[in-house]
């Protein structure tokens, strides 16, 4: 059945299907004499080569007369990379505005490049968790390859990113730029002292009196009632800040040093450096930020991106919780410092986070990094409300079975009582859950247990239904993306 297609491979021109073969024109490429194309036969994708050359031998699959077909493994898509250099993630070296694009479930990145297609947004479609990994038992490889694989499907060649998101070791750290992470985001959290905001002023002064006389010796030389006037910002450090700046982030700092000077810098290639002191529970002060930010300027280390705690809520998977006022005030103050000393400001959970977009596309003039990731599952279970309704009935309950275990790992503050019972919800209205911010979040924060859950056989419960029902729908899944995802790009002033 490839004959036609090979035929017309030869002679570069390519419909958009053969019988059962569905082809991915803007797959089609060329390297010497070799011609590649992806196509897809029920819902298995392979690539189909044809030609002689280096790109033909080096891909590993199966010899017909006249043509090789290769399946898309992690190998072949190195040899990919290697013939079509846009396929493979890159470091942002032009600092571009960055959106992250979490997908969980690798099958969102045709439609997150559909939406972004044509806007000069650097994308990082390549961006799991240690966490998320663990809860979708995906593996680093594997998030890269479905990225890298969609890339060369759409034949998108602006450039992307592969960030290692929320790393906390040097080992983890390591592994992930050694499987081709472009982007590490440090997240130093295990090193911030948390515990200082629950003492009181007198615990504070003598946890910070017991301190190494050159700790205290060193920040006090440097910030002890120092006037701070920048771009519209005005603050002394005065010794109370100091004292909780100091015990809260100085092993941080030396932290993310550690790291820049054994790892990042000397990486045979560029990096995304960015860090994250966003996983706290109280918001970060502007003398705290500012204090980091000259740290790190003073020992030379180069970041990308900052991404502080704001002030508010950013729970995931729904709008912005605070006052909007109270966040700009918040939000220009970081902007400022990060202006200061060059880099970018990052905003974490950024999904559905509508009402504080344009704030963040004015205070920024539109140089920021967000990252999004569970907004994009959420449209995946919005599809399945839609067009398998006995399917979604599984998943709401099996997530209603595992929302209190996971609140364990997700902070949230969901009132299930909110959440409308099952039974009295008609197919039609199964979509409602989604638009409803407790069955948002009962849905988001579940999903490693819809995806992961075996029965006492061994067998997927909702693993392999989910998948098969969205590669049905995966049209559907594309037109919400770029529904959804447009909507975030639109008031982020990005499109
Ligand atoms: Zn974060």
């Amino acid at each position: 059945m490839f004959n036609a297609l090979v035929t017309d491979i030869k002679n570069e021109n390519i419909k958009s299907e053969y019988g059962p073969i569905k082809v991915y024109e803007r797959s089609f490429s060329t390297s010497g004499n070799t011609k590649v194309v992806l196509v897809k036969i029920d819902s298995q994708k392979f690539l189909v080569a044809v030609g002689n050359d280096e790109l033909y031998t080096e891909l590993q699959g199966f010899e017909n007369i006249g043509f090789k077909l290769a399946f898309p493994t992690h190998e072949n898509r190195l040899v990919l990379n290697k013939f079509f250099p846009y396929t493979a993630p890159v470091a942002n070296v032009e600092h571009r505005t960055s959106v992250g694009l979490g997908d969980r479930l690798g099958l969102a990145t045709p439609g997150h490049i559909e939406t972004l297609r044509d806007t000069d947004v650097f994308p990082i479609f390549a961006q799991q968790s240690v966490r998320e990994l663990d809860m979708t038992g995906r593996t680093y490889e594997d998030v890269i390859d479905t990225a890298a694989y969609a890339v060369f499907q759409e034949g998108y060649k602006k450039g992307y990113g592969a960030d290692g998101d929320h790393l906390k070791t040097k080992e983890d750290i390591s592994k992930e730029l050694a499987i081709g992470a472009t982007m590490i985001t440090l997240d130093s959290s295990e090193k911030i002292d948390n515990t200082i905001i629950t003492l009181s002023k007198d615990e504070v002064a003598s946890k910070y009196k017991s301190l190494d006389e050159s700790i205290k010796s060193y920040y006090e030389g440097k910030y002890l009632d120092k006037n701070i006037g920048i771009d519209g910002l005005q603050m002394t450090i005065n010794k109370e800040a100091l004292m909780n700046d100091v015990l809260v982030y100085h092993a941080a700092i030396d932290f993310i040093e550690e790291v820049y000077q054994e790892i990042i810098v000397k990486y045979e290639r560029p990096i995304d450096f960015e860090i994250s002191i966003d996983e706290t529970s109280t918001p970060t002060t502007a003398t705290s930020h500012y204090i980091i930010a000259s740290e790190l300027k003073d020992r030379n280390i180069v970041i990308s991106t900052m991404a502080p705690r704001f002030i508010g809520e950013f729970q995931k998977g729904i709008d912005y919780i605070g006052d909007l006022d109270e966040f700009r005030k918040d939000f220009k103050n970081h902007v400022a410092i990060a202006n200061h000393f060059g880099y970018r400001i990052s905003v974490h959970s950024g999904s559905d986070k509508f009402s504080i977009f344009p704030i963040v596309a004015e205070e920024t003039n539109g140089r920021f990094h967000i990252k999004t990731a569970g907004t994009n599952w959420l449209e995946a279970v919005t599809v399945i409300a839609e067009n398998n309704p006995a399917l979604y009935r599984e998943i709401h309950q099996h997530a209603l079975d595992k929302f209190d275990a996971a609140t364990k790992f997700y902070h949230v503050s969901t009132n299930l009582g909110n959440v409308p019972d099952l039974s009295t919800v008609a197919d039609k209205d199964l979509p409602s859950y989604m638009k409803n911010n407790d069955g948002r979040q009962l849905l988001h924060i579940t999903y490693g247990y819809i995806l992961q859950d075996k029965d006492e056989k061994g067998n997927y419960i909702l693993r392999d239904k989910f998948f098969n029902a969205l590669e049905e729908h995966s049209d559907a899944y594309r037109e919400h993306l770029v529904s959804h995802i447009g909507n975030h790009l639109r008031l982020l002033k990005l499109k």
